[in-house]
């Protein structure tokens, strides 16, 4: 094809020149090989720069050779005919084989040919893409085959493949295990998924992911409640990173592993829950009481609704330790939280906020109900408390009443209030329940 080219170009015009140049400078730029042939002789014809580079020869060598003397695989004449009669019915062809280099050396490639007539003459034009990493890696991925099946199959933690174009997701075997699936159960998609996902936890880890995808985290990782087979629920750590993006940057697939953390989750609830409540009383203790109160206060300012808190205190409880001993003052400080408890309605809260003192929160309640309901509980306490260790001594209660927004609007301002009307209580002569008055 050179001396037709070749030949043509004397008899150019210069705008067809030109265009000449440029086609033959687009030709030598292009990336991978390309081979102009003769179908009849297999002689090669015309090669661009990728093309004899590849070989380690001049662009004239490579003129003189043919394709049985440059691809190894192609055995001879009978089997480039029987090539040609597939490529000319299909009018494309795909052949992996080896070309081999001047220096005799060899090198995989995948050759892609063409066939087209011009003018009545019938060329074949090869793009031939050297595949030498892709073999290595293909080599490499089969050695470590039995590692990657040993570690999908047996690792602690499952694997999942989402291909975000088609949301279909690969689950592993270890996967499916963790939610008490069969190595074909399962559907591959990312419903899956989602639909096991525990509703309260599925906006947040939605979000997590959606963020890692947008760029804004470096990887997606959440704790959240999945779903098994039987229904229940089984706390799982996932965590997983975009591998894949498409020219825009948009991820197109993520990979991830999720581990079942239930035991350590629940060990953590169960810490949590120690960490939070009295273990005299069993109420939960200052600081924990301190977050709900924060968490209730909040809750009415947001509803413009009224918080009453009452602050309780025993009365005269060092005589009872002095005179029955500091064990029988515990067992006293216990049957008191769970005699005021029994008269609470469910949204209250009872708290041991000190040594003998109690505080209630009365969400939604304004200061009258409030008073009404801490009243009650005085009364039905002085008439029961006595019977429990000490039949024989009387045990009352003072309390002192503050709201929320009456009384303040901060944790500190409110329990200062309801603790100065427990000392008016505690001076009127105890046993009684007195309301701020503070503006
Ligand atoms: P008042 O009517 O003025 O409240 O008199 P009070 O005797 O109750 O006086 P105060 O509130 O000052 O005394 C509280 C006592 O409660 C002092 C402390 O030894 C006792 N106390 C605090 N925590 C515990 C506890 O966990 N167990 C026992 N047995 N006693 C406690
Ligand atoms: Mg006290
Ligand atoms: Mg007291």
């Amino acid at each position: 094809m050179l001396t037709v080219v070749g030949d043509t170009h004397m008899t150019l015009n210069r705008e067809e020149k030109e265009q000449f140049v440029l086609l033959r400078s687009l030709f030598n730029n292009i990336g991978d090989a390309v081979y102009i042939i003769d179908p009849e002789s297999a002689n090669i014809l015309d090669v661009n720069k990728a093309g004899y580079e590849d070989l380690g020869m001049e662009a004239d060598e490579v003129l003189s050779h043919t394709v049985f003397s440059l691809q190894k695989d192609v055995l001879d004449i009978a089997h480039w005919r029987e090539m040609l009669s597939v490529l000319k019915s299909s009018n494309t062809f795909v052949f992996s084989g080896h070309h081999v280099r001047k220096d005799g050396t060899e090198f995989p490639v995948e050759v892609h040919t063409n066939y087209l007539v011009h003018d009545g003459v019938e060329y074949l034009i090869s793009i031939a893409r050297d595949i030498t990493e892709r073999v290595r890696m293909q080599a490499e991925l089969k050695t470590r085959e039995p590692q990657l099946r040993y570690m999908l199959n047996a690792a602690g933690d499952g694997l999942w493949d989402w291909n975000i174009l088609t949301d279909e997701v690969f689950f592993s075997p270890q996967l499916k295990r963790m939610l008490g699936y069969g190595p074909h159960e399962m559907k591959p998609h990312l419903d899956s998924w989602k639909s096991n996902v525990h509703p309260d936890d599925l906006p947040r880890v939605y979000g997590a992911l959606q963020s890692h995808l947008q760029g804004e985290n470096t990887r997606y990782d959440a704790e959240y409640r999945l779903r098994n087979r039987n229904g229940q629920y089984l706390w799982v750590h996932d965590h997983g990173t975009v591998c894949e993006r498409n020219e825009l940057g948009e991820a197109t697939r993520v990979v991830g592993m999720v581990r079942n953390v239930t035991a350590s989750k629940e060990l953590e609830q169960k810490l949590r829950e120690l960490a939070s409540r009295d273990e005299l009383t069993q109420l939960l203790n200052r600081r924990a009481g301190y977050e709900q109160f924060s968490r209730y206060l909040a809750l009415s300012k947001r509803q413009g609704q009224p918080l009453s808190v009452a602050l309780f205190d025993l009365d005269h409880f060092k005589q009872i330790n002095d005179q029955c001993g500091h064990l029988v003052g515990d067992k006293v400080l216990k049957n008191t939280a769970s005699l005021m408890a029994a008269e609470l309605r469910k949204s209250d809260v009872l708290l041991r906020w000190g040594g003998e003192e109690f505080l209630l929160l009365m969400p939604d309640t304004d200061i009258m109900h409030a008073f009404k309901l801490c009243e009650r509980l005085r009364r039905s306490f002085s008439q029961n408390a006595a019977q429990c260790e000490l039949p024989h001594q009387t045990i009352t209660l003072s309390g002192g009443i503050a709201c929320y927004p009456a009384n303040g609007n901060t944790i500190e301002d409110i329990v200062k209030c309801a603790d100065d009307a427990m000392y008016k209580a505690k001076n009127a002569g105890r046993d009684k329940v007195c309301i701020s008055d503070a503006p």
